[in-house]
């Protein structure tokens, strides 16, 4: 493919997104395929000789599109968002068009000194303490990151390093092998599962304490921290959640901050959701105790208008991180050490493309202002979803924090199983399921840009609707 074509490609494609996007207010959120039949459409082996982008396009139509969960359309209720906007868009596609690879600063200058500053501006428009910017004078920092799970992982192979390496200075003697296998990470029953995935990772022990009304509260935090130092175990990181995946809670982080201070712990915040909404100053209270924190991640990628992937992680102090997953090799000396940031050394992987440009984009066409217009009218809109809830005397309101409601029909937790299941056979919306204690509930989160309050109305609608026709014994 030549450069005049990528260009009647390229335009065709914007054109394809642009009638995508017109067609989504009317789309179900789930496509009518079964599995196996998307694989089927596809030709075993990849053709021996090239074909015209003109072919290839079609295809998309007649099987990849057929095949989408809708996640942009307003009847998409399911997970979090999936952030995404046109300038966002756009950045990806200027990333993808100028191909760098951005790991260290001769890699592309560009690519490391716009990040910078787009994780102070965003540090700065979050109001998280000014020690986490680039711009303070202390060893602070932000990084972009692929995903919360990317950040995580790289939060506790800091903590675990500088724990062991803290322990092994101060007692002589101590085998490295040995004290790893006591240590133990912390975090909620509540947690999202990258989260035990991150300590399999680290081969480091995590403990999901209880919760109340899916908060960890410091007192129990300090009973198992007591308990454990006294039979040898080494606490490493607490990682507390502010907006959990299942109800969008906020773990109390200045009771487990204050604990982490007082023993020495490293303290991460897993903000991916929720931490979006801190733009909006009258939000900021659920974030007390993050002046208490030593990392903390949140995704534009969710609930910013930035396409996957982007997440923005703040360190205290980047060193550990560095000290804990950094190399060095000649090929990557790039002379830049100077300038102070090599960022594959913040990260897993050794590639990086510049995900600034995007975030750059939103930040720039949205403005502050926009964001929060943006934010509040989502909150507002599951205010306005959990109000219709209480409407109906068959059902209740389980939980309701930011842009996220869970509900359930009171009574047997089969008769809210069998309407959820219901819905989705239907496919028009798409609800995922949670479990809050021993109650199951229907999360409703409010997911796409375009959503607007009749788009909420109609769903509820629906949700009475699949109810009254459902089949059920109404004693039981
Ligand atoms: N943390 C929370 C609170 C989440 O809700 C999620 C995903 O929904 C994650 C972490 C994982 O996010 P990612 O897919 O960016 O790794």
């Amino acid at each position: 493919m030549d450069v005049s074509e990528f260009r009647e490609f390229g335009k065709a494609v914007v054109d394809h997104i642009a009638d995508y996007w017109e067609s989504l207010p009317n789309r179900h959120a789930l496509p009518v395929v079964k599995p196996g039949d998307i694989a089927k459409s596809l030709p075993s082996k990849a053709p021996v000789k090239g074909e015209h982008w003109e072919e290839i396009l079609k295809d998309i139509d007649s099987i990849i599109q057929p095949g989408l969960t809708h996640w942009q359309s307003p009847n998409f209720h399911g997970y979090f968002p999936s952030g995404h906007s046109f300038p966002s868009i756009v950045g990806e596609l200027l990333t993808a068009g100028f191909g760098c690879m951005a790991f260290n600063w001769m890699g592309s200058p560009a690519g490391t000194e716009l990040e910078i500053t787009m994780m102070n501006w965003l540090g700065q428009a979050l109001g998280l303490p000014q020690y986490f910017l680039n711009c303070d004078e202390g060893p602070g920092g932000g990084v972009i990151h692929g995903s919360a799970s990317e950040a995580v992982l790289v939060a506790l192979l800091a903590a675990r390093d500088k724990t062991l390496n803290s322990f092994i200075n101060k007692q002589n003697g101590v085998r490295r092998s040995n004290l790893r296998e006591n240590l133990v990470a912390y975090t909620s029953d509540q947690a999202n599962s990258c989260i035990e995935k991150a300590a399999k990772i680290a081969s480091v022990t995590i403990k999901q304490l209880k919760t109340h009304n899916c908060q960890l509260r410091g007192s129990t935090l300090r009973d198992e921290i007591f308990k454990d130092k006294a039979n040898g175990f080494v606490p490493c990181i607490v990682i507390a959640t502010m907006g959990t995946t299942g109800t969008c809670a906020c773990d109390c982080l200045d009771e487990i901050g204050q604990i982490c201070k007082e023993e020495n712990i490293w303290f991460h915040i897993d903000a991916a959701y929720a931490g979006s909404a801190m733009i909006c100053p009258e939000y900021r209270p659920f974030m007390g105790g993050v002046e208490l924190s030593d990392s903390i991640n949140v995704s534009p990628h969710k609930w910013m208008l930035v396409n996957y992937d982007c997440t923005a992680t703040w360190f205290r102090d980047h060193r550990y991180v560095i000290d804990s997953i950094g190399v060095k090799r000649v090929y990557l000396d790039d002379q830049s050490s100077e300038y102070g940031i090599d960022y594959h050394n913040w990260q897993t992987p050794l590639g990086r493309r510049i995900r600034s440009i995007k975030l750059w984009f939103v930040l720039r066409s949205y403005g502050i202002e926009g964001i929060q217009r943006y934010i509040r009218n989502h909150v507002a809109l599951a205010k306005y979803f959990e109000q219709l809830v209480n409407t109906d005397s068959r059902f209740e309101v389980c939980s309701s924090c930011m842009g996220l409601v869970s509900f359930r029909l009171k009574r047997r937790n089969s008769l809210t199983e069998l309407l959820l299941k219901t819905i989705i056979d239907d496919g028009k919306y798409y609800y995922t399921p949670y479990k809050i204690g021993n109650k199951f509930v229907i999360r409703f989160a409010v997911c796409t840009r375009i959503t607007k309050s009749e788009d909420i109305k109609n769903a509820w609608n629906a949700i009475v609707d699949y109810t009254n026709t459902m089949q059920w014994d109404l004693n039981g």
